[in-house]
């Protein structure tokens, strides 16, 4: 298995993990561009959020309330950003979709 998503789904790669469900994980990002930086993902592979939700919007529903969920074990009341990078563009690494939390400090708009 060469996805690094996946085999941290799998247990196979250590993750730093705040919350799991049969379906999803959370796990703090190795370089975190906030206090709070988590990623959150369906354990199954999907490219992105579009194919998610073609192949099982329910699922996808599932992932984001995980995400409000770490946001409130974070304490994150103040407000929290979720971002899915799509494509070269938006500077996707990682080919399995993963929602980025962003929170605990001020964050900017636009992004760069
Ligand atoms: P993206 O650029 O949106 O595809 O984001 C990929 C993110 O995954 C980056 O923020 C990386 O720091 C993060 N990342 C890559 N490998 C790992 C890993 N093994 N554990 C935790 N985060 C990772
Ligand atoms: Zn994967």
């Amino acid at each position: 298995m060469s996805c690094v998503f996946c085999r941290i789904s799998a247990g196979d790669i250590p993750a730093d993990v705040v919350h799991q469900t049969e379906r999803v994980i959370a796990f703090r990002d190795l370089n975190p561009q906030a206090p709070t930086h988590v990623l959150v993902i369906p354990r199954a592979h999907f490219a992105d959020a579009a194919a998610l939700a073609a192949a099982d919007p329910a699922y996808a529903g599932e992932v984001l309330a995980v995400a409000a969920d770490v946001a409130t074990k974070e304490g994150l009341s103040g407000g929290y950003r979720l971002v899915a990078n799509t494509g070269a563009d938006a500077g996707q690494t990682v080919d399995h979709l993963h929602w980025h939390l962003l929170g605990g400090r001020s964050l900017g708009w636009p992004p760069g």
